[in-house]
């Protein structure tokens, strides 16, 4: 779509935006988010649609959305059949929509709705996709804050996509982005890494994270953990080749070593010493070797995962949407 183009369907507000929400056990909040967010939204276009992903939630999320739609409201609702993570979610609202652009955005108003409409003037300007950038890192702990460091510094290293730091799943995409997210057949996703990976023109716009309104955050050091490894794996081959090397200079003081041992062996003749030396070196390789072979496991589960080629959600309940 032409900037000219998309400028004139923002101003006459007949741009048609899908607004892709997760909610995972989110009942304190949901009401009230919904209500807000068709405020939102309707300040800012007359077609719009909010497509709600229930994550499988066990509490009363999906009975309180169902009533804001017995009482009129017009929202479309995905359920998923059992929890599949956010991620998941994301890409099963994605892929049910049909709007200009899609806007996601978490349900717990983390995400303040006054950057929307930002979000949406910095799409007709020409860009592709609009992200949120925190900048309140500080409000977290120290030891996500530093963990999160690390992580971006090693994608940076491993990985040639360019992620942007600090940048979530706060976002608006153009819709030829989400026609490019719906072609990734990859069931182990990491949405910050394909949206770097889709590249386009993107621009960040900043951001302050907002206190949880209600709830508990459902992030637990170990999933994040998983998320970074996720992350790493899907998106670098360095894990796995980084053994050749560290192989190949371990052989090579091997061999001088050896060279060494024989030299002195020839000039001073033998004793036999050496006891500690040879318990450290039979160490040090058995856990380098066993690192090695976890990394490559890791690797094989998930190759084990796409060459199952399951599904990557099963939808219980679909909602709103016309056949
Ligand atoms: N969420 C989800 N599935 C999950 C976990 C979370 O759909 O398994 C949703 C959740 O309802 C919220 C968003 O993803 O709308 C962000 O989750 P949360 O607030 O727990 O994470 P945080 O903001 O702490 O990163
Ligand atoms: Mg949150």
């Amino acid at each position: 779509m032409l900037p000219a183009h998309r400028l004139t369907i923002v101003q006459n507000k007949t741009i048609f935006i899908s607004c892709i929400v997760p909610v995972f056990n989110e009942e304190a909040v949901i009401r009230t988010f919904i209500i807000k967010l068709q405020e939102a939204l309707r300040d800012m276009t007359q077609q719009f649609e909010i497509i709600i992903v229930d994550d499988g939630s066990s509490d009363k999320t999906v009975e309180k959305i169902r009533d804001l739609i017995n009482a009129g409201s017009s929202i479309k609702l995905l359920g998923l059949s059992r929890n599949f993570g956010k991620e998941i979610a994301l890409t099963a609202g994605l892929e049910h929509s049909s709007g200009d652009v899609a806007i996601l955005m978490d349900a717990d108003f983390q995400h303040p709705l006054e950057v929307l409409p930002i979000f949406l003037s910095r799409w007709a300007e020409g860009y592709d996709m609009v992200y949120g950038v925190r900048t309140n890192r500080e409000s977290e702990s120290y030891m996500k804050r530093n963990f999160a460091r690390l992580f971006y510094w090693l994608m940076k290293r491993m990985t040639n996509i360019d992620m942007p730091k600090h940048a979530g799943d706060f976002r608006l995409l153009d819709r030829k982005i989400v026609q490019a997210l719906k072609q990734f057949p990859e069931r182990t996703r990491f949405m910050k890494g394909l949206y770097a990976w889709v590249g386009y023109k993107k621009i960040s716009v900043p951001f302050v994270v907002q206190e949880r309104a209600a709830g508990k955050s459902s992030w637990r050091f170990s999933k994040l953990t998983e998320l970074a490894i996720t992350g790493l794996t899907s998106f670098s081959d360095v894990p796995l080749r980084v053994w050749g090397w560290i192989g190949f200079i371990i052989s090579v003081l091997a061999l001088i070593y050896a060279i060494y041992i024989v030299t002195v062996t020839l000039l001073f003749g033998a004793d036999l010493p050496g006891f500690p030396t040879l318990i450290v070196a039979i160490m040090f390789l058995g856990g380098i070797q066993l690192l090695s072979i976890g990394i490559l496991g890791e690797y094989i589960a998930r190759i084990f995962t796409e060459v199952k080629a399951r599904p990557r959600y099963l939808l219980q309940i679909k909602d709103g949407f016309d056949e």
